[in-house]
This record gives structure tokens, C-alpha cells and sequence, in this order.
């Protein structure tokens, strides 16, 4: 049995479910896992330090899957601006046919760029106004994030129930659910609210194959749904991330109004990474979604799609099925 929805049929994938991009997560190890478990997996390009590690990591990935594999491109404040263009000519050159953006306005020169060479764009917002824009700019798909994400949620705070099926109401073409998926009640929900499948990052960091410290991974599965903090706000450009101390600190200096340079060195990527890697937790800062609460174990990708397809077929045919009174 499997699900089939537009965006398996526009993907060619066997489940609905996409790994959305994370930063310092979105190695050649975590995506063709993914896909090699039916789903969409998608490297980051910002993870690699420069446009010739990100060809590097695009043939790594092709070694470790003949599956289809995407690359996630986010344009956002950052320290140190990346070369978005040198990152977008190596996805062009390497024959990439499936792009995940997500970010500020700056983002449409890199459509435009890509498109000639008809990579499909999967386009991820916080907004059904920026969702309707971005489709009449014209890309393939868009990803609806509700504010129960882990990262950038926006700043409307508009949780999925809500967003969802009004993005639903509007955008005509394929449409992903995301922030706040990780299990077949998550999916069947996303598909009865109007879209065609999830976009999934948090959960992915709990599985075998994820490139990071096993005890990030136990951590996350301890921790519940209030495991968050959201930091950012007061730049606007809010971001949800692993509640421990360090966050618990940026969180007080933006209330005592204390400038983004004021944190800058506790909040920086690379710091984050180290952590991730290390285990030391409160050695740097790391996005997480509400989704947290509804981690309880560390499968491989594999057996996480099966279960999550095997579940949401289920939760259709027995459950709701069954409901029908007449
Ligand atoms: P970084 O070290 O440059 O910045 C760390 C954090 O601070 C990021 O969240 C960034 O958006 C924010 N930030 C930087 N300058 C800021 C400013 N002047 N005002 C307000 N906020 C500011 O980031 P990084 O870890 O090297 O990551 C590079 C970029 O990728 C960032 O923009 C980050 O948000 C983004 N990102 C992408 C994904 C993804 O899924 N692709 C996931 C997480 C982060």
C-alpha cells in the first residue's frame, strides 16, 4: 500500500513526505537516507562552507542513492553573507532538478537563475500572502510553514490548523504542509487540511542516520513539547531553537533590548554546529519544532516512513472510516 498525492506524482517519490532543509543536518548521510526510504531528502547548501564543497557533497549524495535528492537554499539575515549565486551555478551545474527555497524576497534572482534549467522550485513560507506570491512568480510547489516549526516561523504566528487549509483555500499548485509533522496523525491531518504532503525536519534529526551527537538525539526524545524557546523576535526575524540555558540568555538580553551584535557570538551557526556534533547541548543554539513532544524513539529513516505511511493508512481505513454513521 502507498499514498499517492501530487506531489509524489510531481517528485516521483513513493511516500509524501520531504525532509526540509536544516542547517548543519542536511549532509549526504541524512538525505539519501530519506530518499532511499521513498521520501524527498535534500541536502543543505549553507551547510557547506563554500559553492565547491556543496558539488562535492551533491556527488556524494548520488553515491549513497540512485533515488531523486533535492538541495535546500535559504536567503536570511546571516554574519557572514554567503555567495548565493556561486552556491545556485554549482546546483544548476550539477544537474540538481529539485530546489527548496525559503527566505526573503532575494531569493527570486536565484529562481530566475534556476528555472531555464527547468529545476522544479519547492518554495517554503510563513504566509499565504507570500504563498500566493511566490506562485505567480511561478514555482512548482509550495511548503506552508505553521508556526509550530523549528527555525524561521515568520512573525504572524499562525499555527498549521489554521494555515494550512487557508493556504489550501488559495494555492492552486501542489501544496506541502510543514512545522509541526513527524507521525501518521500528522500526515493524514496535513492531507485532510488541504495539502499533499509534509515537510518534515525535527523528526529527522532523531533518527539513526542523522549527523549528529547521540545525545542531542536522547535529549530530544526526553524533552516535551514545551522544549522550545523563540528568539529573534525583536530583530524580526524570529527563530525557534532547543530550549537550554544559552537560549534562556538571548532570550533575556532582546528583553533588556539588547542589539543582534550583543548575542551574535552565543547565537552563531558555527558555534551550533560544534555542539551538535560535540553533545555538549549548551555550547551553542540549534533549531527544534514544537514537533519534540510527539519524539519518543530513534529510528532509522526507514523504518520512521514506513511507520508514519503504515499509521496514516491505518488512521484513514479503520478510524475515520469506521465513523461514517451511514
Ligand atoms: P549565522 O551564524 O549567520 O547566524 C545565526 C543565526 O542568527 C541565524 O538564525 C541568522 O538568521 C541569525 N542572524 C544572523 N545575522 C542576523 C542579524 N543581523 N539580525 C538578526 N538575525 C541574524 O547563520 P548560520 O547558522 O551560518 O546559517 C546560515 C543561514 O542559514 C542563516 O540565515 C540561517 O538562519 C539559515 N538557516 C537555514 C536553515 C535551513 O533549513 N536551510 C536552517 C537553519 C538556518
Amino acid at each position: 500500500m502507498a499514498l499517492k498525492t501530487r506531489i509524489t506524482e510531481m517528485l516521483g517519490i513513493e511516500h509524501p513526505i520531504v525532509q526540509g532543509g536544516m542547517q548543519w543536518v542536511g549532509v549526504a548521510e541524512m538525505a539519501s537516507a530519506v530518499s532511499n526510504a521513498g521520501g524527498l531528502g535534500i541536502l543543505t547548501a549553507l551547510t557547506q562552507p563554500s559553492p565547491a564543497a556543496l558539488a562535492a557533497e551533491i556527488e556524494r549524495c548520488r553515491s549513497m542513492t540512485d533515488k531523486p535528492f533535492g538541495v535546500n537554499l535559504t536567503v536570511l539575515p546571516t554574519i557572514n553573507p554567503p555567495d548565493y549565486k556561486g552556491y545556485t551555478q554549482v546546483i544548476i551545474d550539477s544537474g540538481i532538478k529539485i530546489v527548496e527555497t525559503a527566505g526573503s524576497p532575494a531569493v527570486r534572482e536565484l529562481w530566475e537563475m534556476m528555472k531555464p534549467h527547468g529545476i522544479r522550485i519547492l518554495h517554503k513560507c510563513t504566509a499565504v500572502r507570500h504563498a500566493l506570491s511566490a506562485e505567480r512568480a511561478g514555482v512548482d510547489i509550495v511548503s506552508i510553514d505553521g508556526f509550530e516549526c523549528a527555525g524561521h516561523p515568520g512573525e504572524d504566528d499562525v499555527p498549521g490548523l489554521i494555515l494550512i487549509p487557508a493556504a489550501a483555500d488559495k494555492v492552486k499548485i501542489p501544496l506541502l504542509a510543514s512545522g509541526g509533522f513527524g507521525d501518521g496523525r500528522g500526515l493524514v491531518a496535513a492531507l485532510a487540511l488541504g495539502a499533499d504532503g509534509v515537510n518534515m525536519g525535527t523528526r529527522f534529526t532523531a533518527t539513526v542516520e542523522a549527523p549528529i551527537h547521540q545525545g542531542i538525539k536522547d535529549a530530544m526524545v526526553a524533552n516535551d513539547e514545551r522544549g522550545t524557546d523563540l528568539i529573534f523576535r525583536s530583530y524580526r526575524n524570529t527563530a525557534r531553537v532547543a530550549k537550554k540555558a544559552i537560549t534562556q540568555r538571548v532570550v533575556a538580553a532582546e528583553r533588556e533590548g539588547k542589539p543582534f551584535e550583543a548575542v551574535a557570538d552565543l547565537v552563531k551557526g558555527v558555534r551550533g554546529r560544534e555542539g551538535l556534533v560535540s553533545g555538549d547541548a549548551d555550547h551553542g543554539v540549534w533549531s527544534a519544532g514544537l514537533i519534540q513532544g510527539l519524539i519518543h524513539d530513534i529510528p532509522t529513516c526507514a523504518e520512521l516512513l514506513t511507520r508514519i505511511v503504515a499509521e496514516a493508512e491505518a488512521i484513514i481505513q479503520d478510524r475515520l472510516r469506521g465513523m461514517i454513521a451511514g
